[in-house]
C-alpha cells in the first residue's frame, strides 16, 4: 500500500504530500487550476500547526512572510469609529508564535518544499474513482486512468472526491447563515499593516492590508436566509445592493470593477466519518470550519500531518485513529465559529455588545485565550 494519490494543490495536499513522501509513499497530487494558485486573502497558522510547520523546516520563511497585521479598526454604519482592536495585544503568551500569511505565500512555500520530490499533474481532476480489492481505478478529466492504494481528497470545501466516495454536498455541508464575496481593490486610503471593518445588523464590510501594498482584499459578508448557491455574479451584485443600502460604506460600490470576484456561503463541512475503504479526507473537503473560526488553515495543516503520520504506521491501511486523534480539535475549533460572531454580528443587539466588548480589557483578553486554548490544544505525536 505505497502509492497515494492527492487531490488538490493547496495546502493539505501539499503539506500531506511532504510527509508522506518523508515516509516512503509514492505521491501524485493532482490539482484542477493550471498552476499552484496565486495570491490570496491572509490565513492564520496557529498553534499546534506551528508546530507541523517548524518540523517542515518552514519556521523561519514563515515568521519572514507573516504580515504583522497591528490593528483591527471597527467603523459605525454611519463610518464613526466604533472600537479598535489592537491584534497585537490580543493574542499574548504562546500564541505570540503565530503567523499570518497570504495564502499564495503559503501554498507556494509547501509547492516549493515537495515539487523535486513528488508528482504533480495540474489541470486535470478526478473524474470517476472505483474502489477494489486491489486497489483504487480512477479516472481522469485529461490524464490516463490509474490504480493507486490509497487516494486523499484535499480538494476543498466542494471537493470532488467527497462527492465520489461519500455522497453528495448537501449532506455534508451546514450553512451558517452568511453569504461572501471576496475581491481585491485599490487600497485609496493608504491603509498599512490593518483591516478595517464596518458592521450592521448583519452586514459587513472589512478591508484588509497587507503590508503596504496599494491594493486590499475586500469583503463583503452578509445573512441572507437562502445560501448563494447557483448565483450568478448579477444575482449577488443586485442581493449587495440591496442589503447595504443603509451602511455608508464605499465597499459595495467597489464590486463592479473588482478583477478577481470570488462568492459563496459561509459553511461547515461536518462528516460522520472522514475515511471510507480505501479513500480519506483533509483539510477543508472533511472539516471546513469556515472564515469565521480562522483555523481552517491550522486544521488542514494539522489534519495533513496527523493523517500522514498514522497511514506510515499502520503500512498504508486506513485505520480510525486519524479520525480519533483529530475529532475533538476539530470540533472545538468548528465551534468558534458558530456561536455569535464577533467580526460579523447577526443583530442590532449582538452588535452594541461587539462594541461594549471592544472597550473591556478582560473580556478581550478571553476571546484571546480561547482561540490560543482551541488552536493548542492537538499534541502533535513523532510519527
Ligand atoms: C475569505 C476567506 C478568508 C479566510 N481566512 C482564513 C483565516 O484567516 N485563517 C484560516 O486558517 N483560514 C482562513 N480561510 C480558510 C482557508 O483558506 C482554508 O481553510 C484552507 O485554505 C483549507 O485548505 P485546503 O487545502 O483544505 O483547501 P483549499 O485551500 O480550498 O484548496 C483546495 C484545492 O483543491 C483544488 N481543487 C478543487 N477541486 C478540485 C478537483 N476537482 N480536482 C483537483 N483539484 C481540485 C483547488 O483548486 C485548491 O487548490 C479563509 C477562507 C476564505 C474563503
Amino acid at each position: 500500500m505505497r502509492r497515494v494519490l492527492i487531490s488538490g494543490a493547496s495546502i493539505a495536499g501539499p503539506a500531506l504530500a511532504y510527509w508522506l513522501d518523508r515516509y516512503g509513499f509514492e505521491v501524485t497530487v493532482v490539482e484542477k487550476a493550471p498552476t499552484v494558485r496565486q495570491g490570496g486573502y491572509p490565513i492564520d497558522v496557529r498553534g499546534s500547526a506551528i508546530d507541523v510547520c517548524e518540523r517542515m523546516g518552514l519556521g523561519p520563511a514563515l515568521r519572514e512572510a507573516n504580515i504583522k497585521t497591528r490593528r483591527m479598526t471597527m467603523l459605525a454604519p454611519d463610518g464613526r469609529v466604533a472600537g479598535r482592536i489592537d491584534t497585537e495585544q490580543l493574542l499574548a503568551g504562546t500564541a505570540r508564535r503565530d503567523v499570518e500569511v497570504p495564502r499564495g505565500e503559503l501554498g507556494d512555500l509547501l509547492y516549493a518544499l515537495t515539487k523535486d520530490r513528488v508528482e504533480y499533474v495540474f489541470g486535470d481532476s478526478i473524474r470517476t474513482l472505483d474502489q477494489t480489492a486491489g486497489g483504487v481505478d480512477l479516472t481522469f478529466t485529461h490524464g490516463a486512468p490509474r490504480t493507486v492504494d490509497v487516494v486523499v481528497g484535499c480538494d476543498g470545501q466542494h471537493s470532488v472526491t467527497r462527492r465520489l466516495a461519500f455522497g453528495p454536498e448537501q449532506d455534508y455541508s451546514h450553512y451558517l447563515g452568511y453569504c461572501f464575496a471576496g475581491f481585491t481593490a485599490p487600497n485609496t486610503d493608504g491603509l498599512s499593516h490593518e483591516a478595517v471593518l464596518q458592521n450592521a445588523p448583519g452586514v459587513g464590510t472589512a478591508l484588509y492590508a497587507v503590508r503596504e501594498q496599494p491594493w486590499v482584499h475586500a469583503l463583503l459578508v452578509f445573512t441572507d436566509p437562502q445560501p448563494a448557491r447557483g448565483w450568478t455574479a448579477d444575482d449577488l451584485r443586485d442581493r449587495v445592493a440591496a442589503r447595504f443600502a443603509g451602511v455608508n460604506s464605499p465597499v459595495p460600490g467597489k464590486l463592479a470593477d473588482a478583477p478577481d470576484l470570488y462568492y459563496d456561503t459561509v459553511s461547515q463541512i461536518k462528516m460522520p466519518s472522514w475515511t471510507t475503504g480505501r479513500v480519506a479526507l483533509a483539510g477543508d473537503a472533511a472539516y471546513a470550519p469556515s472564515f469565521l473560526s480562522g483555523q481552517g488553515t491550522s486544521l488542514a495543516l494539522t489534519g495533513a500531518y496527523v493523517l500522514a503520520g498514522e497511514l506510515k504506521r499502520s503500512g498504508g491501511e486506513l485505520t480510525g485513529a486519524y479520525e480519533q486523534t483529530m475529532r475533538d480539535f476539530v470540533r472545538d475549533n468548528q465551534a468558534m465559529a458558530t456561536g455569535p460572531s464577533f467580526l460579523f454580528p447577526r443583530t442590532r443587539h449582538g452588535l452594541w455588545l461587539r462594541n461594549q466588548s471592544m472597550r473591556m480589557a478582560p473580556l478581550m483578553s478571553r476571546i484571546g485565550s480561547r482561540i490560543e486554548r482551541n488552536a493548542t490544544a492537538l499534541r502533535i505525536e513523532d510519527y
